[in-house]
Order: C-alpha cells, then structure tokens, then sequence
C-alpha cells in the first residue's frame, strides 16, 4: 500500500492546479506553504494533581479572501503535516464555494479517549489561552473537528470571552443553539454533499433511486444516510460501517433504525436489520453511490479498481490516495471531490459567524436555502471547469479554489 505525507500530496494538488492556471512562480511559493504556523505547549493539571505537557498547532494557511477557516482536531496520531493539509484543503474548500473566508486548522496531540471531562475541559481552555491571540472573527475562526464538539467548542468561546472581557461568540462555530449557535449546522456537511449527489444525477443522468453505502457511520454519515433519501425521494441504504464493524443488507436497511441501534450500542456491528460484512468490501459493493465519511486514506491504489460505485461523494477529508485517484477516473467513476463534497459544513459556519455577527439568527428553512444555492452553484461552476479544461474534477475543483486565492492575493499586492 502507498505511503505518503498528506501535505506534500495537498502541495502537489496546488502545484497541478497552478500548471493549469499557468500562475507565476511568486504565487505558486505563496501557495504551497502557510503563512503563518503556530505550534506551542500546554500545561494541563491532571485530576490526580499532576501536570502533563501536550503539543498544541493552529495554522492560518491563507488569509488572502478573509479570516482563516477551520476546525480543531483532538487526536493521538496528529502530526503537523496533517494539519498543513488540512489548513490547505480548507483554503481551497472556503474558495471553491466562494465564502469570504481563508484556510486554517489546529489541532493537539492527545488521546481524548483516555481524558475525563473535566481534564478535557481545562485542556481545551489551555488550547484557547496559547492561540488568543490570533484567533477572533476578522482573524481566526475555529470549529470542531475529530474528535471535537460543540461542548468544547463552547467552553473554548467561554475562556476567550473571559480573556477579552466581552461577549464574542463568533470566536467559534458549531456551537449550540443556546450559545450563538446556527439552526441547521448539524446535518450541513452531510445535507451540502447529497445536494451535490443530486446535482450530479441531474446533469448526467446517474439513478438516486438505486442503492447507496456509507463508510464512517458518525456525525457526517448518519446524516447522509438519512438526507439521502429525504432529498433525493428514495433510495436503498444496502451497507454502512463504522470502526467496529460493517453490516449489509441486499433489500435496504432503514436509517433511523441504523442511527437508533449506532446511538444505543455505539456501533452498527450486530444491526438486526443486516448481516455483518468484511469493512473493506463495503467500499467494493455494486451500488450508484458510495459516501466515503470515515477518515483519510481509505481508497488507495489497492481497492480503487474494486469499486463498482457509480458516483463517490467523499464526505470525509482525503479519502482518496492519488494513485486511487488516477484509477477512479480512468475507470469513469464520478468523484465529488472533498472541498467541494464536504463544503456544506464550512458553509453553514460561516452562515454563523454572519448571524452571530449581528445578532439576528436565521429560521431553518433559510439556512437550507442558502446552503443550498451555494452548493449548486459550486457543482456547477466545478463541472464548468471540467468540461473547458478537459479535466478531472478533483482537479477542476481545485482550480477554481486556486484561482479565486490567486487572484485575491495579486489584488492585495502580495505577488
Ligand atoms: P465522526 O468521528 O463523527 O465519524 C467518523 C466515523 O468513522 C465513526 O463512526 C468511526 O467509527 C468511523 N470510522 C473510523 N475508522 C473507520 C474505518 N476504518 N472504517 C469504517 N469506519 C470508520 O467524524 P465526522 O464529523 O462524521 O467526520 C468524518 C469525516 O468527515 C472526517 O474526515 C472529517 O474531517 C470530515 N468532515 C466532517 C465535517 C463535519 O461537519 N462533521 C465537515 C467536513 C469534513
């Protein structure tokens, strides 16, 4: 199996949608590196009194269109390389759907697992007192990732209030209701990705009616699962996994009645409405679509020529190596590449930070509205790019993300 660093392979993205875009040498050296890398240690009292030390990164990739974007990652295997990838995805991905926004990530290698809460409480505290600085919504703005959520989401808007000394909620987004949070924000990856699916299948005539599988069976594909047939009017739902387990079920399998047994058990494993299935046949199913919403590098050189998908929305970040890549598109498998695919979250953050901003939140239907005539249009503009450039549309995506960043960095005078 391939191995490689997830930021040189966001670097050579950048530097094919240059060749495309034919941009100089001073911006394609701005481009393929952030501007600006923060990387510090927090100090964290232990409920047993002792102290303990993690390693902390926030990264403002490009701020050339606006306040850098971007979740915060609790995880043990984070690397800075992952989250210079992640921070470049988001650039392209904020661009790509046209919001004023930038590209940024954060992260702290920790195992949240093995925290209790109030040790994760004053570590996600320490994490805002190390970036206060740089972080505000004309900066900075993060949201959670893996492994994070809206409680810390919240108690990290809490200590930053407390340092500014005023109220300041679009510090953060994906927050709760209650606490400046956005209706709609909960189902808006998922719900921005199946708009694309539906796109997709009115321009080239793919079946939303047929069967469909998701891999990551968490916040992002549980809601596929169920907006899938509410937006697309059907649908059978034949497979989902999850880290413990895949289950399968030829005739279709109701997704409420999935999220109900994942909620309870905490897996699909043992769903009595399926039988269990090897994880990495899932991928490998006959189906129209398949939503890759787990984690990155699950379709690799190794099963690419195995998918019988018609269509791969990739809900998740990086789901794809690039060898994967090449094969998926010479054997004609429609990929809605990630920074488009999974744009809805983002988009629905920033439709956040513009109601927190002044104070006036919006009605559901609304938010759904404008996400939806934001995430059609990018479809569209991307499928544009592929046609007039002859090229694949990962790499469409990326040069309409690129382009738009070029430009604004020229128009600043940076290049
Ligand atoms: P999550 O942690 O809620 O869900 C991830 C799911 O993947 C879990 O059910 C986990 O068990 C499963 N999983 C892990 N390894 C697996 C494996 N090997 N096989 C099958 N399943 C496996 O995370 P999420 O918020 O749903 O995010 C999923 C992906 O979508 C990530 O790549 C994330 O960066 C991306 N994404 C999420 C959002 C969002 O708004 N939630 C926005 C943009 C992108």
């Amino acid at each position: 199996m391939e191995s490689y660093n997830s930021f040189k392979v966001a670097q050579q993205q950048v530097l094919e949608a240059a060749r495309i875009l034919n941009l100089d040498e001073a911006t394609v050296d701005l481009l393929i590196f952030p501007q600006r890398e923060f990387k510090f240690t927090l100090n964290v009292k232990m409920d047993n009194g002792a102290s303990r030390i993690f390693h902390g990164y926030r990264i403002q990739y490009n701020q050339a269109r606006g306040p850098a974007k971007g979740g915060i990652r609790f995880h043990p295997e984070e690397t800075v390389d992952t989250i210079r990838a992640l921070a470049s995805w988001m650039t392209w991905k904020t661009a790509v759907v046209d919001l004023p926004l930038g590209g940024g990530k954060g992260g702290v290698k920790c195992n949240p697992k093995e925290l209790s809460i109030s040790e994760l409480e004053r570590l996600s505290r320490a994490y805002v007192r190390a970036i206060s600085p740089m972080i505000g919504i004309d900066k900075d703005v993060p949201a959670p990732d893996v492994y994070t959520n809206p409680q810390i989401m919240t108690w990290m808007m809490d200590e930053y209030e407390t340092l500014v000394n005023r109220h300041h909620p679009g510090v953060m987004t994906d927050k709760p209701q209650q606490v400046g949070g956005t209706e709609g924000r909960r189902d808006a990856t998922a719900r921005g990705g199946v708009i694309t699916v539906r796109e997709a299948c009115k321009l080239y005539g793919y079946d939303p009616h047929r069967c469909y599988a998701i891999q990551g069976f968490g916040n992002a594909g549980q809601r596929a699962a169920l907006l899938h047939q509410e937006i697309l009017g059907g649908g059978k739902l034949v497979a989902v996994s999850d880290s413990r387990g895949a289950i399968f079920n030829r005739d279709g399998m109701d997704p409420k009645e999935l999220v109900t047994h994942k909620l309870t058990n905490g897996t699909v494993a043992n769903f009595p409405g399926g039988k269990p299935l090897p994880q990495e046949e899932l991928l490998e199913l006959d189906v129209e679509v398949l939503y890759p919403a787990a984690l990155e590098n699950s379709i690799t050189s190794e099963n690419a020529g195995k998918i019988k998908a018609r269509v791969i929305c990739e809900l998740a970040n990086g789901p794809t190596t690039p060898e994967a890549d090449f094969i998926l598109n010479k054997n004609n498998v429609h990929v809605i590449p990630d920074i488009l695919a999974s744009a809805g979250g983002v988009t629905v953050s920033y439709f956040e930070m513009v109601q927190d901003h002044y104070s006036y939140f919006w009605e559901e239907n609304l938010v759904h509205e404008r996400l939806d005539k934001k995430l059609t249009k990018a479809y569209k503009t991307v499928q544009e790019a592929v046609k007039e450039k002859q090229i694949h549309p990962r790499l469409a995506a990326m040069v309409v993300g690129v382009a738009r960043v070029a430009e604004a960095c020229k128009l600043r005078g940076w290049v």
